[in-house]
């Protein structure tokens, strides 16, 4: 590519799920980028096709200590994502939110970089309006179990926007939406990678609850194109701009797709559903679709295969 065009783009939580996806999608436009992850949810196996690239580079650092290098743009993902993984160390979380965001947001304040950060459907908690607008201010228990996450983020948010006040920094906030796709970890509890991994075992497939809560999933690829042009739109869009697919499903219709999809003799049963789960989710995305000309094109079932072949073959590899 053009040197003039080619930027240098930290990626925070690189090594993650999303993280790696975007790594992938920027060096394939053509830019250098650094891969930064502390390793507690992220895995080298997720970059490790990377590694030779010479416009890649992978550093392991904690966000939570500062940290000096010279970039263009910068996009904030360390963060667990799960609530097994979030509520392992509840006070990391929010550290990693908070400490985390206040790091990279001084990291662009001194460099001039524009700054992305990842934020969650859950600033929203357990909805009282459905769908979910991003003028909706939430509904987040501060101190319950899922808080480290939800309020973390939620400070993120407003260090984010106070640090555009204060010092005029160029901030995208995309609020995401329950995302699926290759290099989920099998181990984090969240429903799809649950419910796959559990359909091609034929272990039964536990929905908590009586399983009719909703989510809507988005396909990861589609996910990273949205994370793109947000990140390339103009200053004036500040976000937060809610980045998910409007497809409402319960957990039940998730469960039946899975079984159909990969043939599993899996039978479904109830499990009590954890504290604080919120009881239906869905985006507007009208402001994605009106500013970025953006909207998922992946339908689930269409996601769901290459997500299935993926744990497959991660389960082939371990078995
Ligand atoms: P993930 O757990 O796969 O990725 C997070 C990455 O951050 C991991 O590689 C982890 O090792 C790294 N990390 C965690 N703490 C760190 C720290 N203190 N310093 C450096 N690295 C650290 O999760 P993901 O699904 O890829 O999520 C990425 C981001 O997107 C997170 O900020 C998450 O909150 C946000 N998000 C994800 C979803 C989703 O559905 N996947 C939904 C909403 C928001
Ligand atoms: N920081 C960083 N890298 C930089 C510049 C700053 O990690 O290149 C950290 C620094 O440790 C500080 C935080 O970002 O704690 C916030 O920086 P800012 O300049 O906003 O605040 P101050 O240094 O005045 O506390
Ligand atoms: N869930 C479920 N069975 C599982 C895992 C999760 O029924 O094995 C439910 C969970 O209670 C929640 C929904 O699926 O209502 C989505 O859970 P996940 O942890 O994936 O995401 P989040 O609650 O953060 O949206």
């Amino acid at each position: 590519m053009n040197y003039a065009l080619r930027k240098r783009i930290l990626v925070t939580g690189g090594a993650g799920f999303l993280g790696s996806h975007l790594c992938e999608r920027l060096l394939a436009d053509g830019h250098d980028v650094l891969c930064l992850d502390n390793f507690f949810t992220g895995t080298k196996d997720n970059i490790a096709h990377l590694l030779d690239n010479p416009y890649f580079e992978l550093m392991r650092h904690d966000v939570t200590f500062p940290l000096y290098v010279e970039v263009d743009e910068i996009f904030n993902l360390a963060c667990p994502a799960s609530p097994i993984h979030y509520q392992f160390d509840p006070v990391q979380t929010t550290k990693t939110s908070v400490h985390g965001a206040i790091n990279m947001l001084g990291l662009a304040k001194r460099v001039k970089a524009k700054i992305f950060q990842a934020s969650t459907s859950e600033v929203y908690g357990d909805p009282a309006i459905h769908p979910q607008p991003e003028h909706y201010w939430g509904n987040v228990n501060p101190i319950g179990p899922r808080s480290c996450y939800d309020e973390g983020k939620r400070c993120a948010e407003t260090l984010f926007f106070d640090y555009r006040r204060q010092h005029d920094l160029r901030i995208k906030v995309a609020r995401i939406f329950n995302t699926y796709g290759p290099r989920m970890h099998p181990n984090d509890g969240r429903v799809v990678s649950n419910f796959i991994v559990q359909a091609l075992r034929n272990a039964p497939i536990t929905l908590y609850g009586d399983g009719t809560q909703t989510r809507s999933f988005c396909y990861v690829d589609d996910l990273i194109e949205g994370f793109v042009r947000l990140m390339d739109s103009p200053d004036d869009l500040t976000g937060p701009v809610n980045l998910g697919n409007p497809g409402e499903f319960t957990m039940i219709e998730l469960a039946e797709a899975v079984k159909a999809l990969t043939g599993s003799r899996s039978e479904l049963v109830h499990e009590p559903l954890p504290q604080d789960d919120p009881r239906q989710r869905q985006p507007d995305i009208a402001l994605a679709r009106e500013r970025l000309g953006w909207a998922p094109k992946v339908a689930l079932r269409e996601g769901l295969r290459p997500t299935i072949d993926y744990f497959d073959q991660l389960l082939r590899e371990r078995d």
